[in-house]
C-alpha cells in the first residue's frame, strides 16, 4: 500500500462492518472488529438447528436481490448462491390468496375470471377517486385499489406491523399501484436473486476472513477504545452512541415464537396473516429458504410486531415526524463528534436491504481511502440519515 497503514475500529460485525473492514483490510489497513453479540453477521446471521439440520434464519426471514451487478459479484465472490425466488402467500378472511397482490388474488378475490386488461379496468373501478390529494396511506391505499381490496391485504397487516392506525402512517410509504396484472408472484423485481447454499454467516465469516482483520465477540464498546484508533465505524444504534442523551429513537422490534413440525407446515418459506384478529404477522417456515436440501423435521417462527423497548433488538425505524426531529438533533451531536463515521442502517437509522447495506459499505470504504490518501478527516456520515 502506499501511505502509512491506519488503526481502524468497526463496531458491529454485521454486513456494514464485515463489507468496510475487508476493503480496508485490503488497502492494507489494520481493522479491529468487535461485536456485542456472540456471533458475527448482525441480523443476517443464520445457524443450522441441531434438531432438524434446517437452515435458521435467525433474526427474521432474509432474501437476496439486487439490480447491483457490482454487489452480485461481491456477494458471489465470497459464497456460492443458489437461485431462490420469494413467493409469499397471505390467509385474509379464511382463505389463502397470492402477494404480491396479481391477477390470481384479484380473481380467487372476487371470484372473477379477468384478464389483464378487464383487470385494470376493473381494479379502476375500486378505486376510491373522491381522494384526490392522498395524505395517508389509507387514502392512497383507497385511491389505488378501493376499501375491499385494502381492507383484506393492507389495513389489519399494517396495524399490526406499525401499532398504529394506517390513517397515520405517510402517503409515501404507498409509492406506486400494489397490483401486478397479470401472474407474476415473485416478491421482487430484481434481476438477481438468490440464497447462499450455506447460510448467510459463511458468507460474512469469508467476508471478514483477512490477515489485516481481527474480530472480537461478546464485546461492547467502551469509549475508551477510541483512543488509539485513527478512525471509528460506527454500525451500532446512532443514539447508542451517545447513551441515548436526547431520548431514544423509535423503533419497531420483532418476536419470533418458535415451534417445530413433522414434514410441511405450510407449503412455503412465508405465509402472511392479514387480519387484525390474528395477533402475529406471519409465519416463516425456514427449510423453504434452502428447497436444495431435504429435511423430515421444519423449523417455524410465528412473527410479532411491537414497539421497542430498551434492552430490546431494534428492527425496524419508525421515522414518522417525532422521530425525524429527534433524528435531527442527533445527526447534529454525530457531526460534532470527529473520527466516528456511522453506517448501516442502525447508524443511519434507515431500513436497509442487504445490496444496499453493502453498496453503502463499499462507497464508504472508498471515501475513507480517498480520505486519507489526501489526508482529510472523514464525515459523520457518508451515507445521509435523512
Ligand atoms: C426482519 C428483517 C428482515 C429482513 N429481510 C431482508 C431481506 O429479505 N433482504 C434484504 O436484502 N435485507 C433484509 N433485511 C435487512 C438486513 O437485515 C440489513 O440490510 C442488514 O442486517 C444490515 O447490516 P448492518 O451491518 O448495517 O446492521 P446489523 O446487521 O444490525 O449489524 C449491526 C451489528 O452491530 C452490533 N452492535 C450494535 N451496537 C453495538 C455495540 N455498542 N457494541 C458492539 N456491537 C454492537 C450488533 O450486535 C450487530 O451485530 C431484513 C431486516 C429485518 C429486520
Amino acid at each position: 500500500m502506499t501511505g502509512v497503514a491506519k488503526q481502524i475500529l468497526l463496531v458491529g460485525a454485521g454486513l456494514s462492518g464485515a463489507v468496510i473492514g475487508r476493503k480496508l483490510a485490503e488497502a492494507g489497513h489494520r481493522c479491529r472488529i468487535i461485536d456485542a453479540r456472540s456471533h458475527i453477521g448482525g441480523n443476517c446471521y443464520t445457524e443450522r438447528d441441531p434438531e432438524t439440520g434446517v437452515m435458521v434464519h435467525v433474526y427474521g426471514p432474509h432474501i437476496f436481490h439486487t439490480d447491483d451487478a457490482e454487489v452480485w459479484a461481491y456477494v458471489n465472490r465470497f459464497a456460492e448462491f443458489m437461485p431462490f425466488q420469494n413467493r409469499v402467500k397471505t390467509t385474509a378472511r379464511g382463505a389463502v390468496y397470492s402477494l404480491p397482490m396479481n391477477l390470481l388474488t384479484i380473481n380467487q378475490f372476487f371470484g372473477k375470471t379477468l384478464r389483464p386488461d378487464e383487470a385494470r379496468a376493473f381494479i379502476a373501478e375500486q378505486a376510491d377517486i373522491s381522494i384526490t390529494d392522498p395524505q395517508s396511506f389509507e387514502e392512497q391505499a383507497l385511491r389505488f385499489v378501493g376499501r375491499d381490496l385494502y381492507e383484506a391485504f393492507f389495513k389489519g397487516y399494517t396495524e399490526k406491523q406499525w401499532g398504529c392506525s394506517p390513517t397515520e402512517l405517510p402517503a409515501s410509504i404507498l409509492k406506486r399501484l400494489p397490483v401486478r396484472f397479470n401472474y407474476d408472484d415473485n416478491y421482487f423485481f430484481h434481476r438477481f436473486q438468490g440464497m447462499p447454499k450455506d447460510g448467510y454467516t459463511p458468507l460474512i465469516e469469508a467476508i471478514l476472513d483477512h490477515p489485516n482483520i481481527t474480530v472480537e465477540l461478546n464485546t461492547a464498546f467502551s469509549p475508551d477504545m477510541v483512543d488509539a484508533q485513527d478512525q471509528v465505524f460506527w454500525s451500532g444504534a446512532l443514539d447508542g452512541y451517545f447513551e441515548y442523551k436526547l431520548g431514544r429513537l423509535g423503533y419497531r422490534t420483532l418476536d419470533f415464537e418458535r415451534f417445530t413440525h413433522h414434514g410441511d407446515y405450510q407449503g412455503c418459506a412465508v405465509m402472511n396473516y392479514g387480519d387484525r384478529d390474528v395477533p402475529f404477522t406471519r409465519i416463516t417456515e425456514h427449510k423453504h429458504f434452502a428447497p436444495w436440501e431435504s429435511h423430515d423435521g421444519s423449523v417455524c417462527y410465528r412473527e410479532y410486531s411491537r414497539a421497542a423497548e430498551p434492552g430490546d433488538i431494534p428492527y425496524y425505524p419508525i421515522r414518522l415526524v417525532e422521530e425525524k426531529a429527534l433524528l435531527e438533533e442527533y445527526i447534529s451531536l454525530a457531526e460534532a463528534t470527529p473520527g466516528v463515521t456511522f453506517v448501516g442502517r442502525l447508524g443511519t437509522y434507515r431500513y436497509l436491504d442487504m445490496d444496499v447495506t453493502i453498496r453503502e459499505a463499499l462507497d464508504t470504504a472508498d471515501a475513507f481511502l480517498a480520505a486519507a490518501a489526501g489526508e482529510k478527516t472523514m464525515p459523520a456520515f457518508v451515507k445521509s440519515p435523512r
